[in-house]
Parts: C-alpha cells; sequence; structure tokens
C-alpha cells in the first residue's frame, strides 16, 4: 500500500517498523463543542485509512487522543460557569454518539488529556534536564526551537528568516510567527480552577506536549503514522516533533498524513469563521449519517471538498443504486435457493460494529472461496477497488470500481445471465467491500407495529379476494407514508 509522507512529500510503500502490526496516531477533537462536518472529514479520512490498512491484512493500533484540557476547553467552562470536567463531558458523549451515526469504527484508545498529565510532566523534565526547554519569567516553559536544529522539516519551513528568541504563549499561531512555544503554561486568573502541581510550579500543559506524550505512552518513542488536518502540519505537528525528539533522541514518526479541508464557499469549514454545519445539523434536515459519510469519504483526501445540500442529495442517489442492486443480487441468489450463508456474511460485520480479526479472515475466505464463482466483471471490479485503496486511497478509482459493477450486473440480471450463486458471489464482494466503505449496509428502517398489522390485515383481505378492503389497508398504509412492495418473498413495506 502506498501512501503520501508529509515528510517527505513523497508517495512511500507502508512497512510497519515492528512486524505486522501498524501503529496510528491520530489528533482527536477538542472537546469544546460539538464537532463539525469538516472535523469528521478528518476522521472518515482516518478511518477509511485505517480500514483499508486492515484489508491489505495489517494488524493495527490506533489511537485518537481527546484534547479536555486548552485554551478554548478552559474559556468555555468559565464561561459556562461548570467545572473543566463537567463541561467537556457533554461534548465527548456528543462525539462518540456522531462516531457511531457516521459508522467509524472505534480506535484501540482514546487518551483523554487530563488522565496523563503525569506523562506530560515527565517529558516536559526531561526536555529540562536536556536543555531543551527553560523557565520564562512568569513560571511557563518553553520549548527552545534553536535547540532542535531540524525544526520546520515536515512543514518544510524555511528557517532563515526566524527571530530567536521570540515566544508565543497561544497554541495556535502563524508560520511567519516561529518562536519558542509554552510545554506548560503558569497558572493565571483566566485558568480558574484548572491546574495541577509540577516540580517547577503549578499550571498546565501546552496542546503540543499533550499529543507527545499520549503518543509516546500509547505506542512508544517511535511509531509508524501519524495524521490530522492540514491545519495540524503547523504548529502542532512540528511542535510534536520537535519535543519528542528531544526527549527521546530518536525519530518520532515515520509517516505522516494529512487531510485537505472542507470547505464551505472556498473557505475552510471552522467554527471560528463561523460557516460550520455539526452532524446533528446535518440530521435535523432530514439526511442521514450513511449519505454524511459518503459525501465525506467519497473526495480524495488529499483534495480539499466542497459542501453542498446537493452533494448530499447525490449521495442518496447513489446510495439507493446500491441498495437496488444488492436487492436483485440477493433475489436472484434466493430464486435459485441459494442458502443465505454467504449472503449473511455481511451482517456479521453490522453497521457501527467493530469487525474482529476473525470476522475479517473469514470474510477474506469467503471472498476467496467465491471469487471462483465471481463473474469476470466483478473480479475486475474487485482487482480495480483493492488497486485504488492501495494506490494512496484513491477513493474514486474504487469507486467508479463498485460502479462499473453495478452497471454490469445489472445488465447481467436483466439479460437473466447471472446464475444463483455467482449473484450470491458478488453480494458477500460487497460485503467485503463494505468493511472498507462503512456505507452499504442498508440501515434497517424501524417499521411500526400499527403499519405491520395494517399490512397484515391488507394480506388477510387479498387471501378472502376482498379487494375493497384490501385497497383501503393499502391507502391507509399510504397516508402514513409506507408504499407496499409485493416481491418473492411476500409484501413488504417501503418508504414512499
Ligand atoms: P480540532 O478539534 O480543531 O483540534 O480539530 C480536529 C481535527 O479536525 C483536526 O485533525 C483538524 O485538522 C481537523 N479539521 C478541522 N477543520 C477541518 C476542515 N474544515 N476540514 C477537514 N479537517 C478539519
Ligand atoms: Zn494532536
Amino acid at each position: 500500500m502506498k501512501i503520501h509522507n508529509t515528510l517527505t512529500q513523497q508517495l512511500e510503500e507502508l512497512i510497519p517498523l515492528e512486524g505486522n502490526r501498524v501503529r496510528i496516531y491520530t489528533c482527536g477533537p477538542t472537546v469544546y463543542n460539538f464537532a463539525h462536518i469538516g472535523n469528521f472529514r478528518a476522521y472518515i479520512f482516518e478511518d477509511l485509512l485505517r480500514r483499508a490498512i486492515k484489508r491489505f491484512g495489517y494488524e493495527l493500533t490506533q489511537v485518537m487522543n481527546l484534547t479536555d484540557v486548552d485554551d478554548k476547553t478552559i474559556a468555555g467552562a468559565l464561561k459556562a460557569g461548570v467545572p473543566l470536567n463537567t463541561f467537556t463531558a457533554t461534548f465527548k458523549s456528543a462525539f462518540f454518539d456522531d462516531l457511531k451515526t457516521l459508522n467509524i469504527e472505534p480506535a484501540e484508545h482514546y487518551p483523554a488529556a487530563t488522565d496523563h498529565i503525569p506523562a506530560m510532566i515527565g517529558m516536559i523534565q526531561s526536555l529540562l534536564d536536556k536543555k531543551h526547554a527553560y523557565q520564562s519569567d512568569d513560571g511557563s516553559i518553553y520549548f527552545s526551537v534553536a535547540s532542535f536544529p531540524s525544526y520546520g522539516k515536515l512543514a518544510h519551513l524555511d528557517m532563515a528568516g526566524m527571530r530567536p528568541g521570540a515566544r508565543v504563549q497561544h497554541d495556535e499561531y502563524e508560520k511567519e510567527n516561529v518562536a519558542d512555544f509554552a510545554l506548560w503554561k503558569a497558572w493565571d486568573e483566566k485558568d480558574g480552577a484548572v491546574a495541577w502541581d509540577a516540580p517547577w510550579g503549578r499550571g498546565r500543559p501546552g496542546w503540543h506536549i499533550e499529543c507527545s506524550a499520549m503518543a509516546t505512552q500509547y505506542l512508544g518513542e517511535s511509531f509508524d503514522l501519524h495524521t490530522g488536518g492540514v491545519d495540524n502540519i503547523f504548529p502542532h505537528h512540528e511542535d510534536e516533533i520537535a519535543q519528542s525528539e528531544s526527549a527521546s533522541g530518536k525519530p518520532y514518526v515515520r509517516y505522516w498524513m494529512h487531510c485537505a479541508h472542507l470547505v464551505v464557499d472556498g473557505r475552510k469549514m471552522s467554527k471560528s469563521l463561523g460557516n460550520f454545519y455539526t452532524l446533528r445539523d446535518i440530521l435535523s434536515r432530514g439526511f442521514t449519517g450513511r449519505e454524511t459519510r459518503y459525501v465525506l469519504m467519497a473526495g480524495h483526501y488529499r483534495q480539499s471538498l466542497n459542501f453542498s445540500f446537493d452533494a448530499l442529495t447525490a449521495a442518496r442517489s447513489a446510495l439507493q443504486r446500491l441498495d437496488e442492486f444488492q436487492d436483485r443480487l440477493v433475489g436472484v441468489a434466493k430464486n435459485a435457493n441459494i442458502e443465505q450463508s454467504t449472503l449473511n456474511v455481511q451482517h456479521s460485520t453490522g453497521s457501527n460494529s467493530h469487525p474482529s480479526l476473525d470476522v475479517r479472515c473469514s470474510m477474506l475466505t469467503v471472498e476467496c472461496s467465491n471469487s471462483l464463482l465471481l463473474p469476470d466483471w466483478a473480479d475486475a471490479a474487485r482487482v480495480k477497488f483493492d488497486a485504488g485503496l492501495a494506490d494512496d486511497l484513491n477513493i474514486s478509482e474504487s469507486l467508479a470500481a463498485l460502479f462499473d459493477m453495478v452497471h454490469a450486473g445489472n445488465r447481467a440480471m436483466d439479460a437473466k445471465a447471472l446464475k444463483g450463486e455467482q449473484a450470491a458471489a458478488v453480494r458477500s464482494l460487497l460485503a467485503s467491500f463494505d468493511l472498507v466503505l462503512g456505507v452499504l449496509e442498508k440501515p434497517r428502517e424501524e417499521i411500526p407495529d400499527g403499519a405491520l398489522k395494517l399490512l397484515e390485515l391488507r394480506q388477510e383481505a387479498r387471501k378472502a379476494k376482498n379487494w375493497a378492503e384490501s385497497d383501503r389497508v393499502r391507502d391507509e398504509l399510504a397516508a402514513q407514508g409506507w408504499l407496499i412492495q409485493d416481491t418473492p418473498q411476500g409484501a413488504k413495506l417501503k418508504r414512499k
């Protein structure tokens, strides 16, 4: 699998540092508000990456941190007049709900910064001991950028114009203001009750050291892959490298991957610009998590993606086409009395669940055993789907393979040229694609009991050849928003 490394600006083969396990650190949300769908573009890119890595047979440990103490969370808690952890708890739990709605696989670890202060203090102490850090007059500790000659290697900065000795207290600043940055901020009244004791005085960690300390604790001093949005490259990830490599004396991360922004009218979707939608905003307009996931996933991660409601509507049509295709395959297989065992594979990985390696292996075995049954056009789609993923997550190519397959499959079914076993094999191939895409499984619609009762009444009326009653019930269901579909498997209800 080839990935684009921000550090080298090259496509490189992904080779784990140790054995077959890829260790990934992903910068998670700052829990001071509901995450917006720009943030979720980053998390969906990382989810696609994670799922693709697993498809190619690697094991994986992914860590996503929760930034629950920083300038923004403290300001939010102070404004709300509640303790910091009460303030952040709401947004942490909303975040996990949103991950489920978007069918994002859980990471292996979600460390919260406030639970790891001792690790941060330890790393800062080691930077002080090695003279990479110093204390300023107000008691804060700063990283000395001049002490790390390769500073700027990730963001590819030209360091010639740097002003030595300049210092920056805020976590976020522009490249033009490269400066010594805060590792530890001495307490001041703006921090309220938020403070921890450290050997050099009371205060709290800076944002950058949080990620370095948590990544090292869970993944070691050197690990494989670090991800985030492009806005994280500078200063956040640049500062992480400086701190971590100065503390350990070892290379910090081998590959860095960054996704481009979700934009609205050409500008980054962000809270500070006020041009953002939360997932809740999208759901309240009648779109689903599945449709949102499709939109955020369907553009290549290194290209900026323009958000629009039209894109959500287009996603709805694309998904409908995929659903209809799957229904047709199931119909063909069932007509040929093909056992459900192969078709059901998909359910064992149900939406929001976390497919275990065992399930995945059995999936691949099913795929392998079925690949003998696959028509040529489906086998070609399988090869192209994987080639796309292996080419730096070229999702457009993988989705094109999928839709080529739908087209060819529909034509084969129109011509009654697809055998039952073949239909089942194609369906199980789709299920294995969905271990990566996470959008193909139809959410099961909850049909209210009242509507199901009416459907039964209609069936009884038809048996009794009481057509007037059957029509009346059909109209009543229609008034409630349900259409009756007579299928070879019996009558079913579908949303109008
Ligand atoms: P934050 O909560 O601001 O620390 O951001 C969490 C993640 O979302 C980071 O990886 C950011 O780079 C990413 N992010 C923020 N805004 C956008 C956007 N408009 N498009 C894509 N990623 C974003
Ligand atoms: Zn981070």
